[in-house]
């Protein structure tokens, strides 16, 4: 009885292994969103970098942080890791600098739509949900074409063990005003149980055409662009390796803090 049931299971498996075989996921690599550092960490002062870019980039050809000690602002577009500083100067990061905060995906665009109606913030905000029904779910957004007006911001550098907490740092912001500028909107929608660990809602960073301009997006008007979707299905975090987030205290709620970071200002 014993020996027929043992034959009964390896035959069982030999039945079931090959399909299993084929209906192993895909590279899943393609659907994950890489995290780096924790966005209430970051928000609330942990601004040292611990991940180089490098490394990041074997993660994902897109997606947007800070720059250690948060230099300015961080995008990964196309395979390249870009920095806007606080004086609007845009460039090419080194693969050995280090990010404290990034989220970074493969990008492979799962629908496709353009648009030519000019769209405030929160109307090109609207035609996004229209297209993105999973309210929870998880998306990668990729935008190219015209914008009649853009508004970025970044922040300066903090000093060397500085740890204000960046909702306090706000007045240090530095905005940038864009018209008729074409270029790329990277950026996220992310689910509301996403926040803390990340930004749940909308969170775009823009680069440039020429690659000479960006920042954190704060406003804009659309005229002509393309949206590109990449549905994400799992996400991971790379904690800190440093001796400052083990010490880190996460029990206080900075949900509203990240808000108000990420609109640029306490209230809209
Ligand atoms: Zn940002």
């Amino acid at each position: 009885m014993y020996t027929r049931n043992i034959i009964a299971i390896i035959a069982l498996l030999i039945t079931i292994l090959p399909g299993a075989t084929k209906a192993a996921p895909p590279d899943t690599l393609h659907n994950r969103l890489f995290t780096v550092g924790v966005g209430s960490a970051l928000i609330g002062g942990l601004y040292d970098g611990f991940y180089n870019y490098r490394s990041l980039k074997k993660h994902g050809d897109f997606g947007l942080g800070a720059p250690d000690k948060l230099d300015g602002e961080l995008v990964v577009f196309q395979g390249k890791a870009y920095q806007t500083q606080h004086t609007g100067k845009t460039s090419v990061v080194n693969d050995l600098q280090l990010t404290s905060f990034a989220m970074v995906n493969f990008f492979h665009p799962d629908i496709t739509i353009t648009s030519g109606k000019e769209m405030d913030k929160a109307s090109f905000f609207r035609f996004l949900d229209s297209i993105l029904t999973n309210v929870n779910g998880m998306y990668a957004i990729h935008v190219h074409g015209k914008f009649k007006y853009l508004k970025t911001r970044a922040f300066p550098p903090v000093k060397e063990g500085q740890h204000t907490p960046l909702a306090d740092m706000l007045n240090l912001q530095q905005f940038f005003e864009y018209k008729e500028s074409s270029g790329d909107l990277i950026g996220y929608r992310l689910p509301a149980f996403m926040d803390n660990t990340n930004i749940s809602g909308y969170h775009f960073h823009y680069l440039s055409a020429q690659k000479n301009a960006g920042g954190h997006m704060i406003d804009l008007a659309t005229e002509n662009i393309t949206v590109e979707i990449d549905i994400l299905d799992s996400y991971t975090v790379q904690v800190p390796a440093t001796k400052d987030y083990g010490q880190f205290d996460f029990k206080k709620n900075r949900a509203e803090d990240i808000k108000s970071v990420e609109r640029g200002g306490k209230k809209e």
